[in-house]
């Protein structure tokens, strides 16, 4: 009765309860348990909340059905079991709780760890109970209760949350390798032995091996493992690791062997964090692999820069050599020779004089480049020499009808000559380049210990999001006021580079369409008496002053002879554009030349060239687009356009001949070649036309011829009319028709052809 009254339950642990002989054990039959146990058992056996009650010395156990999945495989051993006996491989750690519950103190444990044996392995689980001393009248301890549950789940995920976090904080510094990221990764991980046991990083090599860069813990995995999972991107699964690749967007970069914990089941959750564990260390490497090929390339890039600024070093002192000697006996030249060989051999001065400034530039803005540009300051009259180098400008402002002023206060200083003039010389031959109408004024003044050089015009202003990029090296504002007028963008550059070595800087205030302030401000350094400019700073105002010259259109030259052949000239340099006059118009033809394409365009309406011959890049439309403006005009599309240009390659040829120019010729040219070219084109375009002229000659007579033939000879008419026969068509087609034998057909053919013949002979030139 007793029996059933205790373990009433309908499923298998009760069931269990029940069929146990508990004679057996030391607690003796159900029928002898004291009062206590019997209401102690049926307070635990209907509970839903995992309980378990051992009783006596022994520690006998009694569960409920809600205690099951603590015990996994131990029941059904478990019931009625000791528990020294069922928790043997844990009882070290137990034994103490309990025997303090049965001194009559209740224990708390949280999240303890114990290693269960319970579904054939040894398993890693946590638990938080507390057993609970249940007390008899006489104040002794009969038993304890024992609360249970387990928190394994949290524990571990708590745990892989935290390992995963800290590799999230793994940050890649920029001297970072991908091998250093690889070991930083592994360290973290080592912190995590319960779930990574051991752990190796390989790097895949350039020649298909793997190597192998970090590791933590003992694992073995074979070779062929790893191999496989690099080459096929799949990840390999063992009983104890997981072989990951690593990936990146395209490849795989990596392979990471994780070892598992023999303590727990590889479950989804398990699985989960190691699949995690794997893209974190990918992106790692991603990040790293990234950060490399960024440095390389910065590398890369500063290497070319100090190649290039080597270059440009070796290659202006190599320029310098010859430079010199075409300076020093041209110079000479110029002096003993009259007329127009004087005029040639300025010109030839001029333009060596001009490449020995640009030369200079280029070493300038190299040595400032590497660091080596250093000023060797004078005592200088700072406004005679400022006024030397505006006044070396003013030709070119009073050709371009500019005013040119100059204002500057007395001052001497310690300064380099030869940086200042070219600041100066800069920024006023830029004024005047870019500035189409107005003024340019400079003034020079001192305040607080510093000098102050201001260049101001009225140009075309340079756009805001150009100002800071115009003081870049080789930068040019691209537009009509930019590129088209020349240069090579070194200019500010060099100012911007002069200015830092006098220890200053320049400023820029611009704004589009009201024209631009230059404003240089180095330190003040007293000086007293001044040393007089040298020849060198004379010999730069005449480079820039020969570059920036601009002229109004050349007056036609009229040749010597009376040959009619004339020749559009179009060229903006007026060395070139003088030089090139004398050398067409000694071949005896007759040459027009202007500065730009807008002069060209009305000469050519006025009085009509044979070739035109122009510059391509020009101030304001350029070659290509007068090339265009003829080509587009019926009456002047055959006229012969031969484009003259600076830059050679297959490429720019070919912008030109597509856009229909009839020939190229590259700067610097030969000039037998150039009059070569010229004449071919001279011949071809006469014959051409010859060509044309006859061709129309022929139309129009055979139309009368045809008139006036009958119904055949109509017929004839609209047939050239319809199919658009020229004459020369026609022409075969009668000759074939009057060919046929005897018929009416034949017979008009020839009267036609005669009559046509007749007509030719009437109305050709006297000179056929
Ligand atoms: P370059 O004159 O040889 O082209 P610079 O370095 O002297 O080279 O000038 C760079 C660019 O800045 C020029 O191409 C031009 O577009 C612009 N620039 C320079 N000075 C002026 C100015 N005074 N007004 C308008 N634009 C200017």
């Amino acid at each position: 009765m007793a029996r059933v009254g205790l373990f009433t339950g309908d499923e298998e642990t009760s069931a269990a309860h029940r069929g146990l002989d508990w004679g057996s054990t030391s607690l003796g039959p159900v029928e002898s348990w004291p009062v206590e146990l019997r209401s102690a058992v049926r307070t635990v056996m209907p509970s839903q909340i995992p309980m378990l009650l051992w009783w006596g010395p022994d520690l006998v156990q009694i569960f409920n059905h809600a205690y099951m999945p603590v015990l996994g495989d131990k029941f059904p051993a478990a019931v009625g079991q000791r528990g020294s006996e069922c928790w043997a491989e844990v009882w070290d750690e137990l034994a103490p709780l309990a025997d303090r519950a049965l001194s009559g103190c209740a224990t708390y444990s949280e999240k303890l760890r114990l290693l269960l044996r319970r579904h054939g392995y040894l398993e890693e689980t946590y638990w938080t109970f507390s057993y609970s001393p249940v007390h008899t009248d006489d104040g002794g301890v009969a038993g304890i209760f024992v609360a249970t549950t387990d928190v394994t789940a949290q524990v571990l995920s708590e745990r892989r949350l935290e390992s995963l976090h800290r590799l999230g904080m793994v940050t890649i510094a920029e001297a970072d390798t991908p091998a250093d990221v690889c070991r930083a990764a592994v360290e973290v991980l080592a912190n995590n032995r319960p779930d990574v046991p051991a752990v190796k990083v390989y790097l895949c090599e350039q020649d298909g091996h793997e190597d192998l860069v970090a590791t933590s813990g003992e694992i073995d995995v074979p070779d062929e493992i790893v191999r496989q999972a690099a080459e096929t991107g799949r990840t390999q699964y063992l009983d104890h690791a997981v072989v990951a690749p690593l990936q990146d967007a395209s490849a795989v970069t990596g392979v990471l062997v994780l070892g598992l914990s023999p303590l727990r089941a590889f479950d989804d959750l398990y699985a989960g964090y190691v699949d995690l564990v794997a893209a974190k260390v990918a992106a790692l490497l991603g990040d790293a692999h990234a950060y490399a090929a960024e440095r390389a390339r910065a590398e890369a890039l500063s290497e070319l820069a100090a190649a290039k600024n080597r270059f440009f070093q070796n290659i202006s002192h190599e320029f310098r050599t010859p430079l010199t000697l075409l300076l020093a006996p041209l110079g000479a030249l110029v002096e003993d020779e009259t007329g127009e060989r004087r005029e040639t051999l300025a010109a030839a001065h001029r333009a060596a004089l001009r490449l020995n400034r640009l030369v200079d530039d280029l070493l300038d803005v190299a040595r400032a480049e590497s660091d080596r540009l250093h000023a060797r300051p004078e005592p200088t009259d700072l406004a005679e020499l400022t006024e030397g180098c505006v006044s070396m400008c003013r030709a070119t402002a009073d050709g371009a009808g500019l005013a040119l002023t100059v204002s500057a206060e007395p001052i001497t200083a310690a300064i380099d000559q030869e940086m200042w003039a070219r600041i100066v010389l800069n920024l006023v031959s830029n004024a005047i380049k870019f500035t189409d109408h107005g003024a340019v004024t400079v003034t020079l003044r001192r305040t607080d210990g510093q000098v102050v050089l201001a260049v101001a015009d009225t140009g075309a202003g340079i756009p805001p999001g150009e100002q800071d990029r115009v003081f870049d090296r080789f930068h040019q504002v691209e537009g009509p006021a930019g590129r088209s007028r020349g240069g090579t963008g070194i200019g500010l550059a060099l100012v911007a580079d002069l200015s830092g070595a006098l220890g200053g800087q320049v400023e820029l205030h611009s704004r589009t369409g009201e024209g631009s302030t230059f404003t240089v401000t180095i330190p003040y350094v007293p000086a007293d008496v001044p040393v007089p400019a040298g020849e060198r700073i004379a010999d730069l105002g005449a480079a820039f002053a020969g570059e920036e010259r601009r002229q109004e259109p050349v007056a036609s030259r009229r040749s010597r002879t009376e040959d009619e052949r004339r020749i559009l000239l179009v060229e903006d340099n007026a060395d070139l554009r003088a030089y090139l006059v004398r050398l067409l118009t000694g071949q005896g033809w007759t040459v027009d030349a202007s500065a730009d394409a807008e002069t060209a365009l009305d000469r050519v309406h006025t009085a009509r060239p044979d070739p035109v011959l122009t510059d391509v890049m020009l101030p304001g439309r350029d070659g290509l687009a007068l090339l265009g403006d003829l080509r587009g005009d019926q009456e002047l599309a055959r006229l012969p356009v031969i484009l003259l240009t600076a830059r050679a390659g297959a490429e720019s040829t070919v912008d030109g001949l597509r856009l229909g120019a009839d020939d190229y010729v590259v700067k610097p040219f030969d000039p037998a070649e150039l009059i070569a070219r010229v004449r071919v084109h001279l011949e071809l375009s006469r014959f051409r036309e010859t060509l044309i002229a006859r061709g129309e000659r022929q139309t129009e007579t055979l139309r009368t011829a045809v008139a006036t033939r009958g119904e055949i000879g109509k017929a004839m008419g609209i047939l050239m009319v319809t199919r658009r026969w020229d004459g020369d068509t026609a022409f075969q087609h009668l000759v074939s028709l009057s060919q046929r034998s005897n018929t009416k057909l034949h017979r008009v053919a020839e009267d036609v052809l005669a009559d046509f013949t007749r007509g030719l002979e009437t109305t050709a030139p006297g000179a056929r």
